[in-house]
């Protein structure tokens, strides 16, 4: 919270745009309310947020059949909120009816089943999209991995609720052996996660990247460079604009405000039946680990688990204690000791930033 002392001329005015803006909003309430007695809106129909702009959305109706093509029924229509309904994300799956103008309104929201949140400029959570089954964290033999990272970001995941799944791009340039990599993955798959691999220069592995994908709602995350914009150019060969621009922001390095937007994308070539949907931002792309205390690291990690809760202190920190179940775990080689040495990296630096 700022402690600068507004003039009273600077509250004055804040407060006065407050109010107009209510005011903007109660009209437009009594409008609609006018409009829907009037009955110029139709009925009450489910619908999915697709991308929004302030106070506008675009909802894609919810299709009454798998397909309908050229109907033009599946396009998206412009709506706007009713004032009650605020923080309205991409995903978010709403009841909304149409106007005789074409336009809409959207007048409830369904329970989400989960929600992505990024820091804001101050700091603070935000939603950015809502509904999303998996979340594909993306790292390629070039630039090369670290497990730490990878932590990470399954960390960050396990936070959301999110299932996440692992997707290792340009194995073209993979060592005939496979080495360290081949191994990292297999710790992984024994985990419990699933794992893709992939090339775009070989099509290595697109096909079972889009069966991974298809009924579902991901997103895809991972550090700069790995191929996130060349997979999903894939997936989505029409958007082929939308990646440029997103890589001229990133070379600005603006930290860039862009509204997460829902693309729906069907198979291609013998599995053109397949269809899913991909919520993308430059801000998701960047998804990491978002603020978590030492108890959701250690839950993050997903064969802590068990242990959690057993150790002989119930205040343990897992370090030197007598006792300590996570640290029995490692020795007798049920957890691998490199996940133990990352979990402890991400606990030390999440004390580094409290520090600050
Ligand atoms: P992003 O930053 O994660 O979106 O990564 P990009 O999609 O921009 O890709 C970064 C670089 O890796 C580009 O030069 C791509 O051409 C290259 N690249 C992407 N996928 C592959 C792949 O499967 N194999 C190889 N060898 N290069 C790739
Ligand atoms: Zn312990």
């Amino acid at each position: 919270m700022s402690k600068r002392k507004l003039s009273r001329q600077q509250r004055w005015r804040i407060e006065k745009v407050q109010a107009e803006r209510e005011q903007r909003a109660e009209n437009r309430d009594s409008r609609d309310s006018e409009k829907l007695a009037a009955g110029e809106y139709g009925p009450e129909q489910p619908g999915r947020v697709i991308a929004h702009f302030g106070r506008t959305l675009d909802v894609l109706p919810k299709r009454a059949s798998q397909r309908s093509p050229g109907s033009g029924a599946n396009d998206p229509v412009r709506c706007h909120m009713r004032a009650n309904l605020d923080g309205l994300v991409t995903g978010d799956r709403v009841i909304w009816r149409h106007g005789q103008d074409g336009s809409g309104v959207v007048v409830a929201r369904s329970e989400r089943d989960n929600v992505l949140e990024r820091p804001d400029a101050r700091g603070q959570l935000k939603p950015v999209a809502a509904n999303i089954d998996q979340i594909l964290i993306v790292f390629a033999v070039e630039p090369e991995p670290h497990a730490n990272l990878i932590d990470r970001y399954l960390v960050a995941a396990e936070a959301t609720g999110i299932a996440p799944v692992l997707v290792l791009n340009k194995i073209d340039l993979l060592p005939e052996q496979g080495g360290v990599l081949r191994e990292l993955l297999a710790r992984y798959e024994a985990l419990g996660y699933p794992v893709v691999t992939t090339s775009i220069n070989t099509d290595n592995g697109l096909d079972a990247l889009h069966h991974r994908l298809a009924e579902r709602t991901s997103v895809f995350v991972g550090q700069s460079g790995v191929g996130k914009s060349s997979l999903i150019g894939c997936l989505l060969p029409h958007e082929d604009l939308r990646v440029g621009a997103l890589s001229e922001d990133s070379r600005k390095g603006r930290h860039t405000t862009t509204t997460a937007r829902l693309y729906h994308f069907t198979g291609l070539g013998s599995d053109c039946d397949l269809e899913g949907e991909l919520i993308d931002s430059p801000g998701i792309r960047e998804f990491g680990l978002i603020h978590l205390d030492e108890q959701q690291v250690a839950q993050g990690f997903i064969e802590f688990r068990q242990h959690l809760g057993q150790c002989r202190f119930r205040d343990c920190r897992h370090r030197q204690e007598p006792g300590c179940a996570l640290l029995a775990a490692v020795e007798s080689g049920q957890i691998h000791q490199q996940r133990f040495a990352s979990y402890r990296r991400i606990v030390d630096s999440l004390e580094d930033t409290n520090k600050h």
